[in-house]
């Protein structure tokens, strides 16, 4: 059965690359009934933290990829991974490397200066070194030398590398840590792991990774590389394009539903739809549809979608998040229309939830002034008998719902003799203290009758 999983290393939070790469994995293996495993690849000690463990986690969840199995920690199993590269020393499989620091820095140096790619000379690979009884050194792998590698990689098709490229990869560093390249063998295989889905730039490990394979006598995965992701200038994402953490994507006002629609979209395609939910996401991928070219992140689509799920899923999932964004702006969402009331009424004019709890404000709360420039252009002297009458109309209201507001802005335009605008801006601005807003009835409706008609009151003093 198929088993696919995502292995971050912890030395910062989840970015959007991350989340892709995650989310092809996970849905690759919803998609074939399979299993899906987080496992943290906390190996670099000095840069790894738990600031960034949590992180992951957070965002994990927060965008819904749950995991059979882990997380696992790769710092828990040095035990397994230095019992299997004894056994590889034992076997011939590598070997000590007792070279100093100095001569491999050399040897780099000569080689790039004769134009080369820098590459260990296997000095140490026949036991040739003098060197002290108690040495540091390292152990390697000992690549073929004959030879190629071959795969058929699910996004770049096949791929084929000459042994004679790859050099003598170290796999215990000479404070007894095993690294990264060995690690993620032992635990692809030991995890049982049929499709590795990870980033491009992932992808000169895995010659070097299916020969350690080989070694250990473990079958190889397959394997999908997804291309990078460019900013919107084409150049590598990064912080300077902004939001790149999954989590500030949420602080943003961004629904999960969005994001991941998004997400998959960002390099992935079936045919030209643009919307998928996430059961259609999980239906219909395949890796063999992955993009190979890199992607272009483009915050007006993600806007475009994040409106479009705002205004179509049901209010009560989006005013689950909408929560979050009320209490972060400190909003008390007691005192006022209910959210699934708001939201309707509200997600027309919004492309993120912050902006949509940030524009609501004044249904549940009172405000201390009018906009200066809205009231200069409203609420002029002209406008107070207008506004005394549609506040006499309202508050003398026996039901209150739009048609019976809107009908007491039309007599009250009818019975001054005046257009529908020189009744309704004042009536906006006393409202709401500015000049922008929903429908008025809509708006009058949803701030209630009795906060109505006592702020009108204010506007009319
Ligand atoms: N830990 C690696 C990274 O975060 C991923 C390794 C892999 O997926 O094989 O880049």
């Amino acid at each position: 059965t198929v088993k696919t999983r995502f292995a971050p290393s912890p030395t910062g939070f989840l970015h959007v690359g991350g989340a892709r790469t995650a989310l092809y994995s996970w849905l690759y293996a919803r998609n074939q009934g399979g299993q899906f495993v987080l496992r943290i690849e906390d190996t670099d000690l000095e840069r790894s933290t738990q600031e960034a463990i949590d992180a992951i986690l957070e965002g994990m969840e927060w965008l819904g990829l749950n995991w059979e199995e882990g997380p696992y920690y790769q710092t828990k199993r040095f035990d397994r991974y230095n019992q299997l590269i004894d056994q590889l020393l034992e076997e011939g499989k590598a070997y000590k490397c007792y070279c100093s620091k100095e001569r491999v820095d050399a040897l780099r140096e000569q080689q790039m200066a004769n134009g080369e790619k820098a590459r260990y000379d296997g000095h140490c690979r026949d036991g040739n070194h003098d060197h002290a009884e108690d040495a540091p050194y390292v152990v390697r792998f000992k690549n073929p030398t004959e030879g190629k590698v071959v795969f058929d990689d699910h996004v770049r098709g096949r791929i084929e590398i000459d042994n004679k490229e790859l050099d003598d990869l170290i796999i215990r560093r000479t404070d007894g840590a095993p690294t990264y390249n060995f690690c993620v063998v032992v635990d692809d295989w030991d995890m049982g792991i049929t499709q590795v889905v990870r980033g491009e730039d992932h992808i000169n490990n895995t010659p070097r990774q299916i020969n350690i394979y080989h070694a250990l006598g473990a079958p190889v995965p397959e394997f999908a590389h997804v291309s990078m992701i460019l900013g919107d200038d084409g150049a590598k994402l990064s912080k300077r394009h902004g939001a790149v953490s999954v989590m500030q994507y949420r602080d943003d006002g961004y629904l999960q539903e969005a994001l991941l629609n998004y997400l998959v979209r960002l390099g992935w395609s079936h045919g030209d739809q643009e919307i998928f939910s996430l059961d259609e996401m999980v239906q219909l991928f395949s890796l063999k549809a992955i993009n190979k070219s890199a992607s272009a992140f483009n915050t007006d689509k993600l806007l475009w979608l994040n409106q479009h799920y705002m205004k179509s899923l049901p209010a009560e999932r989006v005013a689950e998040e909408l929560k979050w964004h009320f209490e972060d702006q400190g909003i008390d969402m007691t005192n006022g229309p209910a959210l699934t009331d708001l939201i309707p009424v509200m997600a027309e004019r919004c492309q993120t939830l912050k902006e949509l709890a940030a524009s609501s404000r004044y249904f549940y709360e009172d405000f201390a002034e009018f906009d200066a420039g809205a009231a200069k252009k409203h609420l002029r002297p002209v406008a107070q008998e207008a506004l005394a009458l549609a506040q006499a109309k309202l508050a003398a209201l026996t039901e209150w719902n739009a048609e019976a507001i809107h009908r007491c802005i039309q007599e009250t335009a009818d019975e001054l003799e005046l257009g529908m605008g020189k009744v309704g801006m004042p009536l906006r601005v006393a409202v709401t203290g500015a000049g922008q807003s929903p429908s008025l009835d809509q708006t009058i409706l949803l701030i209630g009758q009795a906060r109505s008609v006592d702020r009108i009151g204010k506007a009319v003093e």
